[in-house]
């Protein structure tokens, strides 16, 4: 049987590595970034160097294909990808691990000659991690990247997406353009690492993944009353970081007890007004998060989370706003790539299990307009989003085996 070579993967993997390294592991690699376009670069060279063909399109998605120079709806290809971007302080195989998997999955095909009547290509699909706009890049693909949203799109810090682009060379007016004509991907099938313990835990090498989860993210804003932190009595204060500090207690509480039993939410940014020490905050704003696999129950939790900051905010005589500002609907995954992905478990004698994925992932745009699917293998120790991220070595082999004989499947 045809198999991946570990040596060559791996050696890509810690070559990626290397853009955007810090100096105590991990890596910081943004979208558009310096590091992010040299490894662009260097990217764009291994996929021609393994013979295929490459390509970026205006959204800067880089694409290398065999048998496939571009996307029609008369040769519909089989696509796999992930993302070369990461976030802050990093791991080297959240979203490398897809992409170059996929290069080493093609490569092995060519170059052993395998038949495969459809045409296949790899995607890196840019800004997935969403320092601008959370994936952007397979947004665009899909044709869900609203044009009058683009200009507005900015990084935490302030950098608005179009001069970041700009300075990569890009024009970001034009990145709708990298639709794909509809019926022009025949199947999208995505390399991940879990970014969880559950597959550890479970002693379980590969990961069938069923649904995507849903994310809404809502900006909860407490206005109180700014005072003197010295000579306010403690009973008149109207503190609108007590009530944010409440209200995510509270809510943390809500989600756990009230939600589906697998329902996370998480307060990842709170700015306090003006946030200096001897002033009672007047203002308070945090970013509540939730995530389930179930889109009904994600509805009913953001509505039972909007009237709790209302409680809170009413028990301490303060006002509240809740400001929806993203929903993604739970992504169910394609059951005809689910089951390539299992027969291809069977035929290399690995076990499986079947898991919803808890982070949100390239493919659940792609799963939109395609037959979408993900293999999973484990994290070691459930650690992702941290620079000690890592799988092990074989567990990273038995991956990108099953890639290679699901893509052959979907593309026979
Ligand atoms: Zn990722």
């Amino acid at each position: 049987m045809v198999t991946v070579s570990l040596e060559r993967l791996r050696s890509r993997i810690e070559t990626l590595a290397r853009f955007g390294a810090l100096p105590g592991g991990g890596v910081t690699r943004p979208c558009w970034s310096p590091p992010h376009e040299e490894a662009r670069a260097w990217l764009l060279g291994e996929l021609r160097g393994a013979g295929l063909e490459a390509w970026v399109d205006p959204a800067g998605n880089v694409f290398g294909g065999t048998g496939a120079r571009g996307f029609r709806p008369d040769a519909p290809v089989v696509l796999t990808g992930s993302h070369i971007d990461t976030v802050p302080e990093g791991g080297i195989l959240d979203g490398a691990l897809g992409v170059l998997a996929g290069l080493e999955a093609l490569q092995t095909i060519r170059e052993r000659g395998i038949p495969h009547r459809r045409p296949l290509a790899v995607a890196a699909w840019s800004d997935e991690e969403g320092r601008y706009g959370s994936l952007f890049g397979s947004r665009a693909f899909c044709g869900t990247l609203d044009p009058a949203l683009i200009p507005r799109l900015a990084a935490a810090d302030g950098e608005r997406l179009v001069d970041a682009m700009a300075r990569a060379g890009f024009d970001a007016a034009r990145a709708p353009e990298a639709r794909a004509p509809a019926g022009a991907v025949a199947a999208y099938l995505e390399l991940h690492i879990e970014q969880g313990p559950r597959l550890e835990e479970a002693g379980i090498p590969i990961g069938v993944v069923e649904t995507i989860v849903g994310v809404r993210r809502a900006r909860v804003v407490f206005h109180g009353q700014a005072d003197h932190a010295g000579t306010t009595p403690m009973e008149r204060r109207r503190d609108a970081f007590l009530a944010a500090a409440d209200f995510a207690l509270r809510a943390r509480e809500h989600v756990v007890t009230r939600g589906s039993g697998v329902s996370v939410a998480n307060v990842g940014a709170v700015h306090v007004h003006p946030g200096v020490s001897n002033i009672v905050p007047g203002r308070a704003e945090l970013v509540h998060e939730m995530r389930d696999p179930d889109a009904g129950v994600l509805e009913r939790l953001a509505a039972e989370c909007a009237a709790l900051a209302r409680d809170v905010a009413r028990a301490r005589r303060i006002t509240v706003e809740v400001q929806p500002m993203s929903a993604t609907a739970p992504a169910p995954c394609s059951p005809r790539v689910q089951a390539r992905i299992e027969e291809a478990c069977a035929t290399l004698g690995v076990k499986w299990q079947r898991l919803y994925s808890a982070a949100g992932h390239d493919a659940q745009n792609l799963a939109a307009v395609t037959d979408a699917g993900m293999v999973f293998i484990p994290s070691r120790g459930g650690r992702s989003h941290r620079v000690d991220e890592m799988s092990d070595w074989d567990a990273i082999e038995r991956g990108a085996g099953v890639l290679l004989q699901t893509l052959l499947a979907l593309a026979r």
